[in-house]
């Protein structure tokens, strides 16, 4: 079962993926992962990426299509894997049509943009020892104070609810294309991210039974 999960920074969407990857025993193929991966391992294709990455650039869309193409090859796939991160745009959806990889479902989790902001925001991080907290979720004992260290937590910028709207912005304008785009060949399956963790994985485990 070859499947791409869709859904906005925040959505949760790795969580599903890594869920779904476990009950199915199939590879969740991360793109940021397997970009350092390759590099790590000084693949073709990894090499290339280096190149790039040293000058600080970004890693060129036949650059990250090579890398996926190469991953895809490794015997842990042969029964199917999990995209996750890509693609973002209609090229890189076109790209892997052209590279012969056939998708079976795209799942798309949906979390509606002022929830996103809301979990977000309520996120707190240790500057001093990393460890994370959700102010209502993962409350530290001590309000406003690491468990672990004692510092004073603070919110981290990429948190704050206008830096997280703005990247939904831009998720949006990518992705909602994407979204058509698999709609139309009649593969999108459109899940509801719920409160709890455990009931999105319960609607994405169902959407998935036929397969199972
Ligand atoms: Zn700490």
């Amino acid at each position: 079962m070859n499947l791409i999960f869709l859904g906005a920074p925040g959505a949760g969407k790795g969580t599903q993926a890594e869920i779904v990857s476990e009950k199915f025993n199939i590879p969740a193929v991360s793109t940021g992962n397997i970009i350092r991966e390759a590099m790590k391992n000084g693949t073709e294709m990894g090499t290339k990426a280096q190149e790039f990455v040293q000058k600080g650039e970004l890693v060129p869309d036949e650059v990250v299509i090579g890398i996926i193409k190469e991953r895809l090859a490794e015997s842990d796939c042969a029964n199917g894997f999990i995209l996750d991160g890509f693609p973002r745009t209609i090229p890189q959806a076109e790209a892997l049509i052209e590279m012969g990889v056939k998708i079976d479902k795209v799942i798309d989790i949906e979390v509606p943009d002022e929830k996103i902001a809301e979990r977000m925001s309520g996120r707190r991080v240790c500057p001093q020892c990393g460890a994370s907290y959700h102010i209502e979720y993962k409350k530290p004992k001590k309000e406003g104070i690491c468990n672990s260290c004692g510092s004073e937590l603070i919110i981290r910028k990429d948190d704050k609810p206008e830096v997280v709207l703005d990247r939904l912005n831009v998720y949006h304008t990518q992705t909602e294309p994407l979204i058509s785009f698999y709609k139309e060949k009649g593969i999108l399956v459109e899940i509801e991210g719920q409160e709890e963790v455990a009931d999105t994985t319960a609607l994405t485990l169902k959407a998935l039974g036929g397969n199972a």
